[in-house]
């Protein structure tokens, strides 16, 4: 069977996809987009649930190159959606993307230095691979609830709702605490739900005006008419805030705390503070995820919350394992994704990669792997500063390969400890199963500034016609055969 060549394959045409294409465009690098689905924008295009948002403000979440001016500082995903759709037409991305090709197996082998890439739509081969697939499986996680069959009403997935259900008259209780029930909370009562957010434990939540700062405004306007540093400036402030607020919660917890009880003071009294709202865990230990609307809601009794552990459904509700009882129609699921980097079988040779532990530099190449990148933000702020960092340093990573006639680079496999950055759930039951992410501080003001300057010495390079021939070591680690898609 024929094969397409390119230089670069990028598997996935979601925000890190369209990131890394539009610098290969702009060197003149040569590549194709395989997308499995029919759209662009990744889970901003397969997700459209009520509520669905980003947590971080847009100008600092979207790209450098195409700063997205919006009056509200978080928008919808479908907001995002259409910007990366935008995007991806006005710079000649979308002429790059297959779309409908499913990659199924990479295969990199060692003598010709080339990669050999299995899709659904047949064969492609390239001499790098950028893996933009993405990292939640696709099937979200379900915990196991006792007596759940005996429950009259209904219970479904917040990601299997519409972006606009019709919940006049339903009594609904939202299970879950995390980015997803708090955004999505304000969406079920406004589609007419009477509705009860139910979480396991306490949690901090930071509620947000959702208006651009005066400076975000004054910049914005500043755009318009073709100044683009000031942009650029405010968004490296926005970051450093987000990045010093981040080390400050976690260095000194007491401030943290004594910045939520202040922030839900005027909402709710010191006693519901304490069972809502005042968690086991230090700010910033777990993602905080951002409400708008939500104060007024509860202020109004339009959201009820309630926290406890769910004992088992019972023919009405919920029954909690101190006793109460939740009634309900319809119970809405927020909890939570599972995580795969791999979607796709990757080997080396004969020898199956993985995934598990492996040592991911910088958040862009793992161990063993030659010739493959995987952009990957860091866990408490904005995806796009380091992805869009790391697209330029692949850049110039491949620009050094050219002038110097090398064929491979790669990082050695070795062990690394795994220390996450924050402890979710979602992030503690798949602890094992991560890449083990070192070689920055996680904190993209700083990194962006320090630790992406591209030093040859940094990566074994191989092929090369001059002095200094290193030769990738991709052996010594073996997988056992995976179920990486899905
Ligand atoms: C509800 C929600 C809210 C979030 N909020 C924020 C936020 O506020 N701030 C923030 O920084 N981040 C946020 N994130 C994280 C978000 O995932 C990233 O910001 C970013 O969108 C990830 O982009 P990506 O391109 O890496 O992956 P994805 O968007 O997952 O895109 C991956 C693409 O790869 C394709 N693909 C997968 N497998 C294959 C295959 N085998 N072959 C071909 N194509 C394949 C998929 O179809 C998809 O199009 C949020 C995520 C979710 C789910």
């Amino acid at each position: 069977m024929s094969k397409i060549e390119e230089t670069v394959i990028i598997v996935g045409a979601g925000l890190a996809g369209i990131c890394a294409s539009y610098y290969l465009l702009k060197n003149n690098i040569p590549h194709l987009i395989l997308e499995k689905s029919s759209q662009i924008g990744g889970i901003w295009s397969s997700m459209c649930w009520p509520g669905i948002r980003c947590d971080t403000e847009i100008i600092n979440y979207s790209y450098s190159f195409r700063p997205l001016a919006s009056q509200q500082s978080l928008v919808s995903g479908k907001t995002i959606s259409n910007y990366l759709k935008a995007t991806s037409e006005d710079l000649g991305i979308i002429d790059k993307i297959r779309f409908d090709t499913e990659v199924i197996e990479a295969r990199f082998c060692s003598a010709e230095k080339k990669w050999s890439i299995k899709t659904n739509g047949g064969y492609f081969k390239s001499q790098f691979i950028i893996n933009a697939n993405g990292y939640f499986r696709a099937k979200p996680y379900i915990p196991e609830f006792s007596g759940v069959d005996r429950f009259q009403g209904q219970v479904s997935h917040l990601f299997e709702l519409s972006a606009d259900p019709d919940l006049r008259g339903k009594s609904i209780v939202l299970i879950g605490s995390g980015a997803s029930a708090i955004s999505a909370a304000p969406a079920l009562v406004k589609a007419g739900a009477s509705l009860s957010l139910l979480q396991r434990s306490p949690s901090y939540i930071y509620e947000d005006s959702n208006r651009i700062g005066i400076f975000v405004n004054i910049a914005q306007k500043l755009l318009r008419v073709g100044f683009s540093f000031p942009i650029a400036s405010v968004n490296f402030f926005l970051q450093l805030k987000s990045d010093l607020v981040f080390v400050l919660f976690r260095k000194a917890p007491w401030i943290g705390k004594i910045f939520f009880r202040h922030h839900w003071k005027t909402t709710v009294d010191s006693e519901t503070y304490a069972e809502h709202f005042c968690p086991a865990y230090n700010p910033w230990e777990q993602r905080i995820p951002v409400a708008t609307g939500l104060k007024r809601l509860i202020r109004e009794k339009k959201i009820k919350l309630v926290t406890g552990r769910i004992d088992s459904f019972d023919e009405s509700g919920i029954v909690l394992t101190d006793g109460r009882h939740i009634s309900s129609d319809l119970c809405v699921l927020a909890t939570g994704f599972n995580l795969n980097f791999f979607k796709f079988d990757i080997f080396v040779d004969n020898e199956l990669v993985d995934s598990r532990g492996i040592n991911f530099y910088k958040g862009m190449m793992m161990g063993g792997i030659p010739n493959y990148f995987q952009p990957f933000g860091p866990p408490h702020t904005s995806f796009t500063r380091r992805v869009e960092t790391i697209s330029k340093h692949i850049v110039k990573i491949m620009s050094y390969m050219h002038r110097h006639e090398l064929d491979t680079v790669s990082i050695d496999r070795k062990k690394i400890a795994q220390v996450p950055r924050i402890t979710p759930n979602y992030i503690m039951r798949n602890l094992e199963a991560l890449p083990a992410i070192y070689g920055s501080l996680e904190l993209p003001s700083i990194d962006n500034l320090c630790y992406y300057h591209f030093r040859p010495a940094d990566y074994l390079f191989s092929g090369d016609a001059g002095t200094k021939t290193k030769t990738p070591a991709v052996r010594g680690y073996r997988a056992s055969p995976s179920e990486n898609r899905g």
